[in-house]
């Protein structure tokens, strides 16, 4: 309810809608950069066929071309040894046309996923996993950021949140987003300047403290898990979380949900991200960014 007593709905926060702008920031930073006489250049290496990975990286390819920058697919069979993937991870080190590279998770299971992160030159870590960059993160001097939380971030400041003193809860803990989310709101600076708390699966009195979030941004991969009593009234809500759910009345069968009782919540959030649509679009754009800012870096 509102302070007048009215029926509050969220305000949508669209993934196409932010990234679209930001798209079009990259689209002028990228003409700079070939007047300059460079096209930014990233590769992404796939091992294996895994079927998501397969979209994610086509997906990749895809936005570099309609960048108009250039994009490498490396496609190496699932029997590569975690030599042949080191040496082709050497080599992208070492081209001088490719500004950044990612090796797409997760690898088949006799490869050692850290030992190929540590090898990345963090210069060309765009992915920003390798514990430099993240490094780099936490103490608030970054080169690059982890993708889908800086997609969040952008999505919470352009909508013109303020976050400064701002109490955010983040549910989740992972490497690639709750604890780099979580790094990143309690910076100093716009866009930050939070008190965070984050929780996970052995948190006690886990809705007591979801509750309290003015910004609540939700990371776990449990279908509708945040009910509308765990959110605070007014409460900006961010849906990282994507799982395919059973729905025999769409015609695939199955349909994508978020972590948050969407119907639920929006009733009494004062912004909401939906699933799908919502942080989705994010995750590409802020690698392209990424990218884009790896070649800055080489023209200086
Ligand atoms: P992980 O499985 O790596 O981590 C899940 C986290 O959620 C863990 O920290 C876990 O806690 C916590 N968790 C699980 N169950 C509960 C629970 N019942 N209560 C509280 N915490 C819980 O997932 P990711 O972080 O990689 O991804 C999370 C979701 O976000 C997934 O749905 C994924 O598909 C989606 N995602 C979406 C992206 C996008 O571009 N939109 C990009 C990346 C992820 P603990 O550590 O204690 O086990």
């Amino acid at each position: 309810m509102t302070a007048s007593g009215a029926k509050m709905t969220a305000k949508l926060i669209l993934g196409k809608e932010v990234s679209a702008e930001i798209y079009g920031e990259l689209r002028k930073r990228i003409e700079d950069l070939k007047s300059r006489g460079v096209t930014p250049g990233l590769a992404v290496v796939l091992v294996g066929d895994d079927p998501a990975s397969q979209v994610y990286v086509r997906k990749k390819g895809e936005m570099c071309e309609e960048l108009g920058m250039k994009s490498l697919i490396v496609r190496m069979p699932a029997e590569t040894t975690q030599e042949e993937l080191l040496a082709k991870v050497d080599e992208l080190n070492n081209d001088p046309s490719i500004h950044g590279f990612l090796v797409q998770l997760p690898l088949p299971g006799h490869i050692d996923e850290d030992a190929v992160i540590n090898a990345i030159s963090p210069a060309k870590d765009v992915d920003c996993f390798h514990p430099s960059n993240v490094g780099r993160m936490l103490i608030g001097d970054p080169d690059f950021l982890p993708a889908t939380p800086a997609g969040v971030q952008q999505m919470i400041v352009r909508s013109g949140i303020d976050t400064s003193g701002k109490h955010v809860v983040v549910v989740g803990r992972s490497n690639i987003v709750g604890k780099p989310m979580a790094a990143m709101m309690v910076q100093k600076g716009a866009g930050a300047d939070s008190t965070v708390t984050v929780v996970h699966s052995r948190t006690r009195n886990l809705a007591e403290i979801t509750s309290t979030a003015d910004i609540l941004i939700v990371a776990i991969g449990k279908p509708r898990f945040v009910t509308a009593d765990m959110v605070k009234e007014g409460a900006v809500v961010i849906d990282v979380g994507t799982n395919r759910v059973d729905d025999p009345t769409h015609p695939k069968g199955s349909r994508l949900v978020g972590d948050v009782d969407f119907d639920a919540v929006k009733e009494k959030a004062s912004y909401i991200t939906p699933v799908p649509g919502g942080v989705g679009p994010m995750t590409i754009c802020m690698l392209m960014a990424n990218a884009v800012r790896a070649a800055e870096k080489v023209v200086g």
